[in-house]
Formats: structure tokens, C-alpha cells, sequence
């Protein structure tokens, strides 16, 4: 998907809200490719919900 925007609209929200309530791994950066220390400087890492940075990692 192209064009990244810098805040979830409201449909990511209510992915979010669905999966939480499922009991879903909501965080991004278990399965991101900048988790580590020197890659990502995001303060929500380790536990971005939503991250206009995220990649998923074993690409
Ligand atoms: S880029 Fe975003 S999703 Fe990836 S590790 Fe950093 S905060 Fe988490």
C-alpha cells in the first residue's frame, strides 16, 4: 500500500479496537523489520499500535 499517512484514520481505530478485544497481538513492532534500538527511534516501540514507518520484516 503507497502513500503513508501520519495518523490512523478512523477505520485503522476500529481494527485496532476489534482485534484488542479479541485478544489479538496488536503491536506492530514483534513483526517489523526496524525493531531494533538503532533502527527505530519511535517512542511507541515496542509497542506501536500503529506506525506509519512499519514494515514487515522478512522481506
Ligand atoms: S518503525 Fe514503528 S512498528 Fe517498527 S519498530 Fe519502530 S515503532 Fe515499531
Amino acid at each position: 500500500m503507497k502513500g503513508k499517512r501520519s495518523k490512523p484514520n478512523w477505520i485503522d481505530k476500529l481494527k485496532l479496537k476489534v482485534k484488542k478485544a479479541l485478544g489479538m497481538n496488536v503491536f506492530l513492532c514483534d513483526s517489523c523489520k526496524w525493531n531494533w534500538r538503532s533502527a527505530c527511534h519511535r517512542p511507541e516501540r515496542p509497542n506501536a499500535a500503529w506506525c506509519p514507518d512499519y514494515e514487515k520484516k522478512g522481506k
